[in-house]
């Protein structure tokens, strides 16, 4: 269920809230991921103290590891990883088809060149796509498997988070548009057996917990089909929300999630996947997205950078040697309350682990608040103002100072 509770005139954005069986979430929301029921180097009583209001695991991950059996045996996903809120897990169809294809490895990436067989040189296509499903390899043992929308639906029944999302093809920006038509007609089949599927296992266990199903919304570049999965899917009245996925080039982001939220019912949230840098979150709140996942904010932290209003910085650069302050003045979370930059710069020449942990709660406690602040900001009507201020701060110091 969404209720919106405030409208910022003149652009999309919304404040509402998510009502889940194990709690609230109020938009726009930022939740932190928890790729293996964990967020790396994390406790989850220090995610709540930071202000995290859900947490997003990967159902491609934990069917490979533990299974999902075992996360079921543990009292579903949030019970096992100790997490007491509302919890998502993503379909796979990202994991299958990047990892499992090894988007990074394989593909020979050379953007301005259209084409669906897009491997390098030597390389090996680790996932194959057919209307039925996907068979990829693990990226753990080279082990083969095989999920379809059934197999999704039942994973993450299985793992049993409150909200959880379609089965659906990845593309990347180098397929021809003749690919990028014919898979969304498949991801738009794919919808409906999700749909089906996931209504067969709801009705057929009737004590578990409710589960929310999200549409993906995919299409890529292309306007007219990214309006048309949006209104496709949109008029799927199962579905409780919705996902917008996909290849999307940074610069457009904006404008595709303003062409998806235009079409969308305005009643049901809008889940944008894998999007966290701050000038990405600022656009596509304006554009109407109200909840954000993305593991940049704990990745970066672990390789010692670090947000802060004025720009990213690195802390294990000499800068921070003899720099005996928070990482961030202004920052309230633990780490910032408790160490100074010196210690942490330590920690990292040190390579003692509790480097990464300090620098994720404060990494993932930036983005929760900063998207936090977005929403009082739709409510009071100073949202454009403090965008204008966050921008020049952040941006202007990132270009003296980040790395
Ligand atoms: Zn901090």
């Amino acid at each position: 269920m969404f209720e919106i509770t405030a409208e910022l005139e003149g652009t999309g954005a919304r404040a509402g809230v998510i009502t889940t069986d194990r709690g609230l979430i109020h938009t726009p929301a930022f939740i932190p991921v928890a790729t293996q029921a964990t967020v790396r180097a994390v406790l989850p009583e220090a995610m709540a103290d930071l202000g995290a209001q859900a947490l997003l695991s990967n159902a491609y991950h934990l069917y490979l590891q533990p299974g999902p059996e075992i996360v079921d045996g543990g009292g579903g996903l949030g019970r096992f990883m100790n997490w007491p809120g509302p919890t998502f897990t993503d379909s796979g169809g990202f994991q299958v088809l990047s990892l499992g294809a090894g988007f990074k490895k394989t593909l020979a990436m050379d953007p301005g060149v259209l084409s669906d067989d897009v491997i390098a040189p030597g390389k090996e296509r680790l996932a194959h796509v057919d209307d039925d499903g996907v068979n990829f390899k693990s990226h753990r043992d080279g082990s083969i498997h095989r999920f379809t929308p059934e197999v999704s639906m039942q994973i993450q029944h299985a793992l049993g988070a409150d909200i959880i999302f379609a089965f659906d093809e990845l593309t990347t920006l180098m397929n021809s548009r003749e690919y990028q038509e014919k898979s969304l007609e498949r991801t738009r089949l794919w919808a409906l057996r999700c749909i089906e599927e996931h209504s067969r296992l709801q009705a057929e266990n009737p004590d578990r917990p409710r589960q929310q199903l999200f549409g993906v919304i995919q299409g890529a570049q292309y306007e007219d089909l990214r309006r048309k999965a949006a209104r496709d899917l949109g008029t799927m009245d199962y579905f409780s929300g919705f996902g917008i996925g996909g290849a999307i080039e940074k610069q457009r982001l904006a404008e595709i999630v303003g062409w998806v939220t235009e079409e969308l019912p305005n009643n049901k949230p809008r889940h944008l996947l894998g999007i966290g840098e701050p000038d990405d979150l600022f656009h596509a709140v304006e554009a109407g997205a109200d909840t954000f996942d993305c593991v940049n904010p704990s990745r970066v932290a672990r390789t010692s950078r670090v947000y802060t209003r004025r720009g990213r910085y690195n802390l294990a650069s000499a800068a921070s040697r003899r720099a005996f302050e928070p990482i961030d003045p202004d920052c309230d979370c633990y780490t910032c309350r408790n160490y100074t930059r010196a210690y942490i710069h330590h920690l990292f020449k040190a390579k003692e682990m509790v480097a990464s942990t300090l620098c994720t709660i404060h990494n993932e406690r930036f983005t929760v608040k900063l998207v936090d602040d977005m929403r009082a900001w739709i409510i009071d009507g100073t949202f454009h103002d403090h965008k204008r201020e966050f921008f020049e701060n952040y941006y202007a110091a990132s270009t003296a100072s980040s790395q």
